[in-house]
């Protein structure tokens, strides 16, 4: 369920005291340490899942992708918002526990890098 070593995992289980925006018993966000705009949060499940290729529950997916819309809600973005999920070493996953990022704050610039 929580894999040893794994950053995210100690985040949601409150290892670092780690401020919620949101918490519920399937997932937790919190602010990015590294912003890549104004606002940049992590949507991530309290269980492990390496990647979403490795995730086998589609109702938690689910779930996950409400909590991030409701983190853009409550971080006052939620017209203007971004969810990248970064999927494989080439694609940008430097922590491999599945997450969601929300991005806003500023205008988006499209294709990404
Ligand atoms: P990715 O590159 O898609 O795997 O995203 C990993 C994200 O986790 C990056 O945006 C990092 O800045 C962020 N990150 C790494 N360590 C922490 C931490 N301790 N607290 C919050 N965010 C983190
Ligand atoms: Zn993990």
């Amino acid at each position: 369920m929580t894999q040893k070593d794994c950053l995210f995992c100690k985040i949601a289980q409150g290892a670092f005291n780690t401020e919620f925006i949101i918490e519920t018993e399937d997932y937790v966000s919190f602010k990015d340490i590294s912003p890549q705009a104004p606002v940049h949060a992590l949507v991530i499940p309290k269980i492990h899942f390496d990647s979403l290729n490795r995730m086998q529950e589609p109702e938690l997916m689910g779930k996950l992708l409400e909590g991030a819309r409701q983190t853009a809600q409550k971080l006052g973005i939620e017209d203007n918002y971004r969810l990248v999920i970064n999927t494989g070493e080439k694609a940008g996953q430097t922590v491999f526990h599945i997450h969601i990022h929300v991005l806003g704050g500023r205008a988006m610039q499209w294709p990404p890098g």
